[in-house]
């Protein structure tokens, strides 16, 4: 089961009661944060997450708002007893940006290993059972979004298993996919399992243009997490001069995707009252979240 928390919803500035926008996913006891603006780490604190459980760190883009706090995100990560490696993810190009930001925290009592992913087109790597795939996004510099794919097991079927004659002592050890040898007989995972569900799937999409590539990348979500700075569409030219998105083209690619649910985020400072928009941003897609901070899934 998968928990995904957004530790904040602003875009530029952290407001008195919105911080800035980022995304913990914790999965087993481990958790992956994207990006960490200015005080990051207060919200997550305040938010309830643990901290101590932070295992990588995926960053989207080098605009202040994303990055800034990572100074402080890294030494309160020493404060709380961290001492295995941290790894960081982001874009080609990124490794001397945050060894500059590292200068202000030079003793740290973890290492920190950086990881850069390619710009000119999708890839992925592993992280604790789940699937990472990055991808380019269009945004004034340089930026990736990320989606995460975690297989779920399929379903036991305990009459299957009934049938065969099996023990209830080897159900857990052949659920979570191990063979079993009873006498004679090898009895395999599938034997006894019904058929394979549809993996979870999460994708966060945050600083970039509309372009019509992101509704695939974000195919068959069960949660989208989407980038809008308004709600008006009176902004969707402007927005797209900075390399932003306004909340209907959120809608359109979360209805493209054939998304689950989409939560927005990402808000401009100047957008006092997101709510004001839900009405006409439901009228696109139905399961649209105007998310606050802390807003919280646990997806199985
Ligand atoms: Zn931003
Ligand atoms: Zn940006």
């Amino acid at each position: 089961m998968i928990n995904v928390t957004l530790v904040g919803t602003g875009g530029m500035l952290p407001l008195p009661d919105r911080w800035l926008a980022s995304m913990w996913l914790e999965y087993n006891g481990k958790a992956c944060l994207i990006d960490c603006g200015e005080g990051t780490q207060i919200a997550i604190n305040q938010h309830k997450l643990k901290l101590s459980h932070l295992d990588i760190l995926l960053i989207t883009h080098t605009h202040a708002d994303h990055i800034s706090g990572l100074p402080g995100l890294l030494l309160s990560l020493g404060n709380c007893g961290k001492t295995d490696t941290l790894k960081i993810y982001s874009h080609e190009g990124i490794k001397h940006i945050i060894r500059q930001l590292l200068c202000i925290c030079p003793v740290l009592p973890f290492e920190i290993e950086i990881h850069e992913l390619p710009l000119n087109e999708i890839s992925h790597f592993m992280w604790n059972d789940i699937v990472i795939f990055s991808m380019p996004l269009d945004h004034s510099i340089n930026c990736l979004g990320y989606s995460f794919v975690l297989n779920r097991k399929p379903i036991f079927a305990p009459e299957k298993a009934k049938s065969l004659g099996i023990d209830v002592k080897y159900w857990k050890q052949l659920h979570s996919g191990e063979s079993v040898t009873i006498g004679n007989r090898t009895i395999t995972s599938n034997m006894v399992t019904a058929e394979s569900r549809p993996p979870i799937k999460v994708t966060y999409i945050s600083d970039t243009r509309y372009f019509t590539d992101l509704a695939d990348f974000a195919a068959n979500s069960d949660l989208l997490v989407c980038e809008g700075m308004y709600g008006d569409d009176e902004y969707i030219e402007k927005m797209k001069e900075k390399g932003h998105m306004v909340f209907s083209q959120s809608a359109e690619i979360a209805k493209k995707s054939n998304s689950k649910d989409l939560w927005l985020t990402h808000y401009s400072p100047a957008l006092t009252n997101p709510d004001d928009y839900a009405k006409n941003i439901r009228s696109i897609f139905k399961n649209t979240t105007i998310s606050r901070d802390g807003e919280s899934i646990i997806l199985k």
